[in-house]
């Protein structure tokens, strides 16, 4: 049985590591090699099966998975790429350590990206939009790729909250270049890790060159590159966490399910939006307090139930100086996403919480006098 680790406090995020895990790991420290080598081919092969592609192409983190697809779609100085207001600081960091410049689409009230905004910033120079999957929600990828189609250019799917998820039948990553990330936090955690998924075989040799130094073999350069690979240390945590995805999955979908009734009951909080024709694996349950409610004092109250909550995200990923001062950064305004994080509040969900944890949360949102 799984080891879950808990405490008196229900935390935001909790890592359960089975015996396949430790099993793998030994046998990746026994063998001597650390490095990547045949553990790291066999997650690929399980990460590409989850996201519907054939390839899956390893990396050390999913910031250096979003470096990647941008380095192998050819996004560089001169190109803008659209990425979404609402999001982990991560996605906006590779569209600038690229030197391209980005474009930020307003979000809808599903916290995903807006494709009408995405449509009002494209230009001649528009090369890629990088929908996020938000909380474990799938983007409207239907009304971006047809975006994308019409415009010319690529997409590259920040898959990185939602492995497994699916949106009109396909799953995510299987739209444009997909890029997860394996952090210890994730669905699927590895402790660090990353992966570039596609189903275009050249595309995953280039991809694979470019995350070992531009070698294609030993000492043989075919193009300039970095070091971007996983360990088999990593990968093996990996495999044992993504044979378990399934049942992950489910327990996160069942503790949704429960908060959703807990919710739909208090007049002053909004659950979280669940989309026709898209399928939510629940990386974070996100709630909205309605206006003239203190979420401040929500969270509060939640603290001293021993619940950890958090806005997440507090604010739009462009609104802090360091952004909105960046050249590479457009002020493109989003005041959706502007009003959408002054609300939003991140509470547990993960496959660690007890049918007592959630009652204890039940309880205590139950009990908040708005
Ligand atoms: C976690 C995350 C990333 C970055 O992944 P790392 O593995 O931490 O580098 C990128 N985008 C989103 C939306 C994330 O949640």
């Amino acid at each position: 049985m799984p080891t879950v680790t808990t405490d008196h406090r229900i935390r935001l995020a909790s890592v359960v590591i089975g015996p396949k895990e430790r099993r793998l790991v030994g046998d990746v420290l026994d063998s001597g090699m650390l490095a990547q080598g045949p553990m790291v081919a066999r997650l690929e092969a399980h990460l590409a099966e989850a996201c519907g592609t054939t390839h899956a192409v390893a990396v050390s983190n999913g910031t250096t998975a979003l470096q990647a697809a941008l380095a192998v779609s050819d996004v560089g100085p001169g190109d803008e790429v659209v990425v979404p207001a609402l999001t982990f600081g991560a996605t906006l960091n590779a569209v600038i350590a690229a030197g391209a410049t980005a474009r930020i689409a307003d979000v809808t009230t599903d916290y995903t990206v807006d494709p009408a905004s995405v449509e009002s910033l494209l230009t001649d120079r528009t090369r890629a939009i990088v929908p996020v999957h938000l909380y474990g929600l799938p983007a409207d990828m239907p009304a971006i790729s047809s975006i994308t189609r019409r415009h010319g250019s690529v997409i590259i799917e920040d898959n990185a909250q939602a492995i497994g998820a699916r949106v009109a039948g396909r799953a995510t990553g299987s739209w444009g270049l997909g890029c997860l990330s394996l952090y210890a936090t994730k669905n699927v955690a590895a402790g660090e890790g990353g992966a570039v998924t596609t189903s275009d075989p050249a595309t995953a040799d280039r991809l694979r060159v470019l995350r070992n130094q531009g070698m294609a073999t030993r000492y043989e350069y075919v193009s300039p590159g970095l070091n971007w690979r996983m360990t088999d240390l990593h990968a093996a945590v990996g495999i044992g966490q993504i044979e378990r995805l399934a049942a992950v999955t489910e327990a996160r979908r069942a503790n949704a399910a429960f908060l959703d009734d807990v919710v739909s009951g208090l007049d002053w909080l909004r659950r979280p939006p669940s989309p026709a024709d898209r399928s939510h694996v629940h990386h974070q349950y996100v709630v909205a307090v309605r206006a003239g409610v203190d979420r401040s004092r929500l969270i509060a109250h939640l603290d001293a139930s021993g619940i950890d909550a958090a806005p997440v995200y507090p604010r739009a990923v462009h609104d802090y100086p360091c952004f909105r001062d960046h050249p590479l950064v457009a002020d493109d305004r989003t005041p959706l996403a502007d009003r959408l994080a002054a609300a939003v509040v991140s509470l547990p969900v993960h496959q660690g919480l007890t049918a007592e944890d959630l009652d204890r949360m039940g309880c205590a949102l139950a009990g908040f006098r708005p």
